[in-house]
């Protein structure tokens, strides 16, 4: 269902619906078909749980991941985190959580009731030379901001004007928060080198003229001075890139590898051993792994 808008302007694509829980359904922006990576991001879920009917609430049991590192990132509402290396933290609006898995980790994530639950869920695919890395999680409570002239800035993760974030990347990145304080066109200088998209969410926008709507996600390509962003106050965009990513990445339920015979390994581990480790607190209670069939190729 994405549909593909080429040209100078960009391309815009779609997000489509997948269940996640009994209570929660997310709107996949990323992976898409024509589209699997911008930078080293790879993944992406939008999850808004006023749209869910009576619960919408966010319930993920223990579950592993290798490879990668996942990015929380929440308009309202509060989620508590909880993982095998014994961290147990909430995250509210304006905050980053920010857990690498390189080599492996179980983690779970609860929505608190406190507002409704509105969030990003990002994935950054490590560099093969990092992802084997042993597993840590950062809390940021406090994020650089940058002013743009009618838009506020908050930097997650990479630089913007010098103003970097402490958040710890594996390679060259950059993902923010845009949050326009007044009506109008907001500039952004980026990286050339860089691959971006932007995620419009809450309300439509206009990106170099062509409208973005609500949880449509814009591919902007490399080779960008700046892009120009039309937004109404109190509009939200999100705006993430990196350096274009030179490997062949595989991903499977939670996993990031490279080959075929990992992701068996990664999902045998998490069935029949103690490599994910335990997160405290749900008993017997995990998510199993469901079966890997098909032979995967990058
Ligand atoms: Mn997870």
């Amino acid at each position: 269902m994405s549909d593909l808008l080429t040209g100078a302007r960009g391309e815009v694509y779609g997000p489509r619906a997948v269940r996640l829980t009994d209570d929660l359904t997310v709107l996949r922006v990323l992976p898409q078909r024509e589209r699997r990576t911008v930078g080293a991001w790879c993944f992406l879920d939008r999850y808004r749980a006023d749209e869910q009917g009576p619960s919408g609430a966010l319930d993920v049991w223990p579950h592993p991941h290798i490879g990668l590192q996942t990015v929380t990132w929440l308009f309202s509402g509060e989620v508590r985190h909880r993982d095998s290396l014994g961290n147990d933290q909430h995250i509210r609006p304006g905050e980053l959580n920010l857990m690498t898995a390189g080599a492996g980790i179980s983690h779970a994530e609860t929505s608190m009731p406190r507002g409704v639950l509105h969030g990003l869920q990002f994935w950054i695919a490590l560099p093969d030379r990092e992802r084997l890395r042993a597993a840590s999680f950062e809390h940021h409570a406090s994020l650089p901001v940058v002013d743009l002239g009618g838009a506020l800035a908050r930097i997650l993760i990479g630089e913007l004007r010098g103003k970097a974030s402490p958040a710890s990347a594996f390679s060259p990145l950059v993902g923010m928060e845009i949050s326009a304080t007044r009506s109008g066109v907001v500039r952004v200088p980026l990286e050339p080198s860089f691959e971006y998209a932007l995620l419009s969410t809450g309300s439509a926008l206009a990106v170099n003229g062509a409208r973005v709507d609500d949880v449509k996600l814009l591919y902007l390509g490399s080779r960008r001075e700046r892009v120009e962003i039309e937004m109404e106050s109190g509009a939200l965009a999100f705006l993430f890139g990196g350096e274009p990513l030179h490997e062949p990445v595989l991903l499977w339920w939670n996993f990031v590898a490279r080959t075929h015979e990992e992701m068996i390994a990664a999902r045998n581990a998490w069935e029949h051993s103690g490599r994910f480790g335990i997160v405290a607190g749900f008993g017997d209670r995990r998510v199993p792994a469901p079966p890997l069939t098909m032979r995967l190729r990058p």
